[in-house]
């Protein structure tokens, strides 16, 4: 008798092979028997009809403070996530010295946008060293699985103290101490470590993340950490600038310790065509035996803006800011339908402004509708600008009387990254790219402006099923490269396939009513912060580690996640 058998489902098993019909069987939270027909079990559930696939393994998310305080990890575990690696990007929460909480707080909230009223009252600081983190989450009940990554700006922080916070050199001694301290965390368990290397990323003061200037000496002397510990990866987001001097020694760094190094790689509207040199580096490393791995999203980076979020156009505005900016949502909307309030508004110039508002405010053609359901690769005539012209109104006009939709809540979608051609046929090339891995959800963050957590759903509804604009992708690709692919990564290979012997970590899928809702901002942090959530349906049941944890979007209190600590034997 099996713990449960999803019975008549069709399998597809994540490694890429043609889906096929069958039984797949559980048995103490591993998979027991994959395809034909299985046994009894003591729960039986009906998959006919239904995709049955591996949980979906999330490897960019930035859930290191929530983690704490939240053992769903939603919106991802909504979404059919079972396994997510954080500590992305340079940026967390260990190691951390009692002094430096407020100071990592604010590092988050300025590089992810997470609140830090939110981060301050939900996270218990019971660590300060990378190990002793890693033993908190462990010992906190949990929906799916965690692993984290060591961060290089709390490190280096902690090891240089405010020569390392305001990005001052690294000695000799400087780095040889963080990479002692990256050794005793990837030895505790951290799956990597992590670093920024872009000035869009900021702490709260303005200072880019520490680690962002770092010399080679510096990348090298720590990142050889990982070779000498024999797993874990080197993450970063970076300008990539300059382009050849950075893929240099991300090529050095992989080629000497083996280990592999994965870089955020995303097209950006003024040099669109750099991707395809970074798929042409990474290519070239390939060549001469260095793993040099892009990661690619979905979808492209999508700013959501509306009066509820970090910003929208008329944030900036001196009538905005001076009379309604603090007024709650309803008053706020009640003021703003004024026909005098508007008018004001509709005349004036912005205010002094950061260089990414300016860019929206003068990229209306950028700027989208988003719709029930959401449409995130909308045609040019879509855009503000368009409907302006043909309604002979000015877009900001447009813009302001859209934000007033849904009693204010109305989300404006605004593609930052990934769409400069106005389609997806960029994304389209970078997910087919044998060396690409899929990340860049950013689950858990940018709360008040993004929210692509739902992107292991979209690949299923807008890759697979639903794309009219161009041409889709495989099932089987797909399912591939948000499971197997993303877990060999990591060196997880316990996971992301369905295979007898490994973690019974399911999804049950109805594809054909499979849908993401449009994302909404909820006041459900600490503290009531606000989020960007954005919820679905579909998954008819999500299985961790043998146990049903979703059954129809719901949560069954079953909380059978755990920590991973360093790389996984199948
Ligand atoms: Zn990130």
């Amino acid at each position: 008798m099996h713990d449960l058998v999803l019975r008549g489902g069709t399998l597809v098993d994540g490694t890429g092979a043609p889906a096929a019909a069958g039984d797949l069987a559980i048995d103490g939270g591993r998979i027991a028997r994959v395809g034909g027909q299985a046994g009894p079990g003591r729960r039986e559930v009906d998959a006919a009809g239904c995709l049955v696939a591996p949980g979906w393994v999330d490897v960019h998310t930035h859930y290191d403070g929530q983690v704490t305080w939240d053992p769903y990890l939603t919106p991802s575990s909504w979404h059919g996530v079972t396994t997510v690696v954080m500590g992305n990007c340079g940026v967390g929460f260990a190691p951390a010295r009692p002094d430096r909480h407020q100071w990592l707080i604010g590092l988050m909230e300025g590089v992810e946008d997470i609140p830090g009223t939110a981060l301050a009252e939900g996270i218990d600081w019971q660590w300060e060293s990378f190990p002793e983190y890693l033993d908190a989450i462990a010992r906190m009940p949990r929906a799916i699985d965690v692993a984290a990554q060591v961060p290089h700006g709390a490190v280096r922080a902690y090891v240089m103290g405010e020569r390392g916070a305001k990005n001052e050199p690294a000695t000799s001694d400087d780095v040889a101490e963080m990479a002692r301290i990256v050794r005793e965390a990837l030895a505790a368990g951290a799956l990597g470590f992590s670093t920024s290397r872009t000035l869009l990323h900021r702490a709260i003061d303005g200072e880019p993340v520490p680690g962002t200037f770092a010399t080679e000496h510096e990348l090298l002397g720590i990142g050889r950490a990982l070779g000498e510990v024999g797993h874990g990866v080197f993450e970063l987001a970076s300008d990539l600038a300059p382009e050849t001097a950075e893929f240099a020694w991300m090529e050095k760094l992989a080629a000497e310790t083996g280990r592999p190094v994965t870089f955020a790689c995303l097209q950006n509207d003024f040099d669109p065509e750099q991707w395809r040199r970074s798929l042409a580096a990474v290519d070239a490393a390939a060549a001469r035996g260095a793993r040099v791995v892009p990661q690619v999203a979905g979808r492209p980076t999508g700013l959501l803006l509306g009066l509820q979020s970090s910003f929208h156009p008329f944030a900036t505005h001196p009538t905005y800011r001076a009379e309604l900016a603090a007024l709650p949502l309803a008053e706020r909307v009640r003021r703003m339908r004024d026909p005098a309030v508007r008018a004001r508004l509709l005349a004036e110039q912005p205010g002094p402004n950061l260089p990414i508002t300016q860019f929206v405010a003068a990229s209306l053609h950028k700027l989208f509708p988003l719709g029930d359901p959401p449409d995130y690769e909308p045609a040019p005539e879509k855009s503000v600008k368009a409907m302006a012209e043909r309604e002979g109104r000015a877009p900001q006009e447009v813009a302001y009387d859209l934000l007033l939709a849904r009693d204010g809540r109305e989300l404006l979608y605004f593609p930052l990254l990934n769409y400069a051609g106005f389609d997806f046929a960029a994304i389209h090339e970078m997910l087919l790219h044998p060396r690409a891995v899929i990340g860049l959800s950013d689950g858990g963050a940018h709360c008040g402006i993004i929210c692509d957590a739902s992107m292991p759903t979209f690949l299923l509804t807008h890759w697979v099923r639903d794309r009219q604009r161009g041409p889709r992708l495989p099932l089987e690709h797909v399912v591939h490269m948000q499971t197997a692919n993303t877990a060999a990564l990591f060196g997880l290979a316990d996971r992301g396939r369905l295979a007898p012997g490994l973690r019974a970590d399911v999804n049950v899928i109805d594809l054909e009513n499979l849908r993401i809702d449009p994302p909404e901002m909820v006041f459900d942090l600490p503290a009531s912060s606000r989020r960007l959530v954005q919820r679905g349906a579909g998954y008819r049941m999500t299985v961790q580690h043998g146990e049903v944890i979703f059954e129809d979007g719901e949560p069954t209190g079953a909380l059978p996640g755990q920590l991973i600590r360093g790389a996984q034997a199948a």
